[in-house]
């Protein structure tokens, strides 16, 4: 997932004009070459693997019938169980309000989450998530946390960001019929009644911004009837019922709600859709003038540099490699029994107080006596699985026809053709004079595979890597037929639930702060049904303070 989707900001038309000749003749030298097979040197000397998760500390939990009973006691005020974006928030505002005897307990071996960094061959790269859009008014509690860092300042009666960590120019462009085209949203040489049908999302759009307000997080704005209808079908359905059938606005909806959500404009709900334009920059059709494009922020290592920065002030009280496997409230407190795989020991922790900012499919699972509430969400809860490939590349890549090489850069095809969603360039932030070896961090969402997310984990599960990385290198080879030469490693990391896909809901239910249960308080972007930065540290820190 990669970028905040703003649509367009074409001015220039008479150039894009220019270039879709030029994208003629590419497309159709192309063709002629068939570069992937021509050029074909074999796949063998990249070397990689997968990368990233444990697996088989997750399964531990679903798998084990019998633990070993408890071999350490551990005493903490307050427990936090998850070290994601959440769970690190939790930490944050609890350290804030002086509370300081507390410890948080991470299956992995380095907290982050979704929101975790590597590294290949020396090149800083995301695991996961990486770029945070510049917050809103709605999200004042991730604008403190980028005031404390000094990411965001008030200068002569402005707000201003730091420049390093904006994302520098360009930041997006598709690869369509066979040329690199400004900005995500297919263009170059599309018919009038496509332009027609993008300028009638365009109102649609500005309507629902009208009809109610859209927040991120989501909970700041009521879920008025306008949205609860929309949270009761699924965005496809709302879509033909506006006659919206044009395939290149399809490709683009779905794609965004792929980058996004995890699945497709036919699995996720209206409102999901709606929001994702509603409550950030709009939907701007080509040729009206859109708003100031709103920026983001973004480093080599992705949001790890958030996570990191968060973890460190936790020092001791940060445990890693820990699985915990049970939540309960007892007479006095809480107790949790977590399995530490370093010493291959149970350890059972007395607390008064818990935070559970794991995802809801597990915190359903480890929560004894579970209130209604969760296990209800729970049940309704569908979770995407995902693929992110770091594909090292020794030189820089010849370009096709149009814009330069951008952050963000996407190419347009069907499920079979482009089943990714492009890739994001980790050096591109680099003020290097002459661009070298990077990292290309492509992301697959499989929460839409033929089968559903079911289809798609066991596929993520079964696949081996050279089947992925052979498939990731012909998909990416239509725009860079030099790829599989300047190709040295390929790292994979599989989620097998990575985040909440934000399915239609009967009762047109949407996002939720969960309610306390006694002495625990539950964190996690999976309340909000869909997953960003925003929603899981907001619901983090509210827990935590
Ligand atoms: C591939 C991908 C790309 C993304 N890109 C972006 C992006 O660019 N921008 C953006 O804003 N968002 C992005 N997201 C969304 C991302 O999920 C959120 O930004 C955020 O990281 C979610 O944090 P969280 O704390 O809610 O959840 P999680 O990241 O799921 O954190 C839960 C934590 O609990 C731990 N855990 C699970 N079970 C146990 C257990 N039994 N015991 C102990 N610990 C356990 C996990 O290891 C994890 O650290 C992306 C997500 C994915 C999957």
């Amino acid at each position: 997932m990669k970028k905040s989707g703003a649509v367009l900001r074409t001015k220039g038309w008479p150039g894009l004009q220019r270039r879709s000749v030029l994208s003629a003749g590419a497309a159709s030298l192309l063709g002629a070459c068939k570069p992937w097979l021509d050029a074909d040197p074999g796949s063998d000397h990249i070397t990689g693997g997968f990368t990233g998760i444990n697996e088989a500390r997750g399964h531990l939990l679903r798998d084990t019938k019998t633990w070993p009973a408890p071999a350490v006691q551990r005493k903490t005020r307050v427990l936090i169980a998850g070290g994601g974006v959440a769970g690190l928030a939790a930490a944050r505002a609890l350290r804030l309000r002086g509370m300081n005897d507390f410890a948080l307990l991470e299956l992995e071996d380095e907290a982050g989450g979704n929101s975790r960094g590597g590294s290949v061959a020396g090149v800083a790269c995301p695991l996961g998530a990486h770029y945070l859009p510049l917050p809103g008014d709605d999200a004042p509690e991730v604008q403190d946390l980028l005031e404390e860092w000094g990411l965001r300042q008030r200068v002569a009666g402005r707000w201003e960001y730091d420049e390093r960590a904006m994302c520098h120019s360009p930041q997006e462009r598709l690869f369509f019929n066979g040329a690199w085209q400004e900005g995500l949203l297919p263009v170059q040489g599309v018919g009038e009644e496509t332009l027609a049908q993008y300028r009638r999302f365009a109102a649609l759009v500005e309507a629902a911004r009208h009809d109610a307000r859209w927040s991120i997080p989501a909970f700041r704005s009521a879920q008025t009837p306008f949205k609860q209808t929309l949270a009761a079908i699924t965005f496809d359905t709302y879509l033909q019922q506006h006659e919206l059938t044009d395939v290149h606005l399809r490709w683009y909806l779905d794609y965004c709600c792929r980058d996004d959500y995890g699945a497709g404009l036919e699995s996720v709900s209206a409102w999901a859709g709606i929001h994702y334009f509603a409550s950030r920059h709009g939907f701007h059709a080509p040729g009206y003038e859109a708003a100031e494009r709103e920026g983001l922020l973004t480093w080599p290592e992705g949001n790890a540099w958030l996570t990191r920065r968060m973890a460190s002030p936790l020092a001791e009280r940060l445990h890693t490699g820990q699985i915990v496997l049970r939540v309960e409230q007892v007479k006095h407190g809480v107790e949790v029994d977590a399995f530490n795989t370093f010493t291959q020991q149970m350890e059972r922790w007395q607390a008064e107080q818990v935070i559970v900012a794991l995802p809801i499919s597990v915190a359903a699972r480890i929560v004894r006596n579970p209130p209604a509430f969760l296990m209800q969400t729970a049940a309704r809860t569908v979770q995407a699985p995902w693929l992110v490939a770091n594909i090292h590349i020794a030189r820089p890549l010849f370009d096709r026809p149009g814009p330069a090489p951008s952050w963000d850069n996407v190419i347009y095809g069907d499920a079979a053709s482009a089943p990714g969603l492009g890739y994001v360039d980790a050096m591109h932030q680099s003020l290097l004079p002459v661009p070298g070896a990077t990292v290309l961090t492509h992301y697959r969402a499989l929460g839409n595979v033929v089968g559903g997310p079911v289809k798609g984990r066991e596929q993520l599960l079964q696949r081996p890597w050279v089947q992925w990385r052979d498939d990731m290198l012909r998909e990416l080879s239509v725009a860079h037929p030099d790829l599989l030469r300047k190709t040295t490693r390929i790292d994979i990391t599989r989620y097998g639930h990575a985040m909440a896909i934000p399915v239609p809901d009967a009762q047109g239910r949407a996002a939720q702060v969960p309610p306390s249960f006694g002495r625990i308080r539950f964190a996690h972007s999976d309340w909000a049904s869909y997953s960003v930065f925003e929603e899981a540290f907001t619901l983090g820190h509210l827990a935590g303070s």
